[in-house]
This record gives C-alpha cells, structure tokens and sequence, in this order.
C-alpha cells in the first residue's frame, strides 16, 4: 500500500465530497456549487471548465462502482442543466459501468477519476489541501485569525450573504467590473449573484486567503484601474474587502497556491 492508498483511505465518506471539491479546482474546474449547498439532486457538486458544465458525484466506497450504484445519469445531467458527468472514485468502475459511460459520451463529456488518477494527483497537491484531510476529523476548514467576538462578516454586495464562512468562501469571489460607461467597479460577493457581469479581471475567495495570491491581486486591480474613472463606492468596497479577508488569511508557513 503507497501512503497516497493511506492517505485516500483516511479521509472520510463525508469528507471525500470536501476532497473532490479540492482536488477538480486544483485541476482547473471552476466550483459552481460545492457539497454543503442544497438538495443533493444526484448530484455531490456542479463544476465548469470552459463552456462545460458537469455535474459530480464523489464515491469513497470499498468496492468498484458499477451501474448498480451509478444510475440515471443522463437524467441527472438533464435535471441540473449540465452537459457532462465526472465521476470522482476511491476504487475502479466495473467493465459494464464503463460499457455504459461509452454510450453515453456519444453525447455528453464523461471525465472518472479513480484511485490511480487521484493517487497521481496527490503529491502535487498543496499543503494546504492535503493538512485538511490528513490531521482534521472534517474537511472544509479555514483558519479564524481574530476572536470569534471581533469576527466582521464580508456581505455580497448584491444578497447579504457572509462569503467569509467557510460554507460559502468556494464559491464567492471579487471582481473588477467595467460598466457601459467606462466606470470601474471594486465588486464581491457570492459567484452565483455577481459571475453575470463582465468582468476586467477577478479572484476566488480561496484565492485571496493566501497572501501572494492577495498582492498580486491588489497589484493587478491599481495597474488596471491607474488614470481611470472609478465609482463612488470603488475604495470603499476596497478597503472593506482588504481589512475582512485578513480575518481568514492563510499563515504564510501553510503552503502557498499553485
Ligand atoms: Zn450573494
């Protein structure tokens, strides 16, 4: 057994839809809905890479997957609006599962990952990802730099919701947006009430938590924004963003962003 085996076989059921979530994003899938929002659906998580949308489902059993334990897929697909299905799997497929896959990547974009894949992923994994599942009992933990009395939310700016708890800091972001009239705006909030605007250039939350993911951030917005027109609420938005992401910054000893 490698220790990548020991490590996947350490991290837990629940866990595994946390460790998926991680590991689709490391390889470039922007998370669209991550494993604590809403309803199940058949589905654990919704992700997009380029113009494609798949639906996830993450299985940490003992046994292979085969048709008996994945079914209705297609439909599955359908109910969420996506055009693709990723399969994330501790163990193997079985040979009538992958039979069934064939056929339905005629039409739609069909991705597994098993345990070799994973297992190959592991090592290039940051620190920061791999901490999270090797020494905690539950996944999806961001450190809290301040006393829980002096903690001040970071509201959307659109429905009011905290991206700073760790349940929605996947899928929240900040965005520099250029309006009809050349007018920059400092924007953040939640990916789902803010990803429709055209945007100049933006940042995860997860992102933002490491510092030199931050400055090199903050670096971007000043080039972009230099001897432009900005909006009233353009610093303000700026600052309060700055001063509230610190409360949930990564120390710099964790590991950095690759
Ligand atoms: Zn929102």
């Amino acid at each position: 057994m490698s220790v990548y085996d020991e490590f996947i076989n350490n991290i837990s059921p629940q866990e595994w839809e946390y460790f998926a979530e991680d590991v689709l994003a490391y390889i470039g899938f922007i998370i669209l809905e991550g494993p604590a929002s809403g309803q199940d659906g058949g589905k654990d998580l919704i992700v997009q890479k380029d113009n494609d949308i798949f639906i996830v489902s993450c299985k940490h059993y003992s046994k292979d997957i085969g048709t008996s334990i994945e079914n209705n897929i297609v439909d599955r697909i359908m109910e969420h609006n996506a055009n693709g299905f990723i399969g994330f799997y501790s163990t193997y497929i079985t040979e009538s599962f992958k039979n069934r896959l064939q056929g339905i990547s005629q039409q739609y974009k069909i991705i597994t990952y098993n345990r070799m894949n994973i297992a190959q992923i592991i090592p290039d994994l940051s620190s920061t990802i791999t901490q999270k599942y090797g020494r905690k009992p539950s996944g999806n933990s961001y450190v809290l730099n301040t006393d829980e009395d002096d903690y001040r939310p970071l509201n959307c700016l659109k429905c009011g919701k905290d991206i700073l708890m760790p349940i929605f800091i996947r899928e929240s972001m900040a965005m520099l947006h250029k309006d009809e009239n050349d007018i920059y705006h400092y924007l953040y909030g939640c990916k789902e009430c803010i990803n429709s605007l055209s945007e100049e250039g933006w940042v995860e939350i997860y992102q933002a938590l490491h510092s030199e993911q931050l400055i090199s951030w903050n670096n971007m917005v000043d080039e972009d924004t230099k001897g432009k027109k900005v909006s009233n609420s353009f610093y303000r938005n700026k600052s309060e963003f700055d001063s509230k992401i610190a409360q949930r910054m990564f120390p710099r000893n964790m590991g950095t962003w690759i």
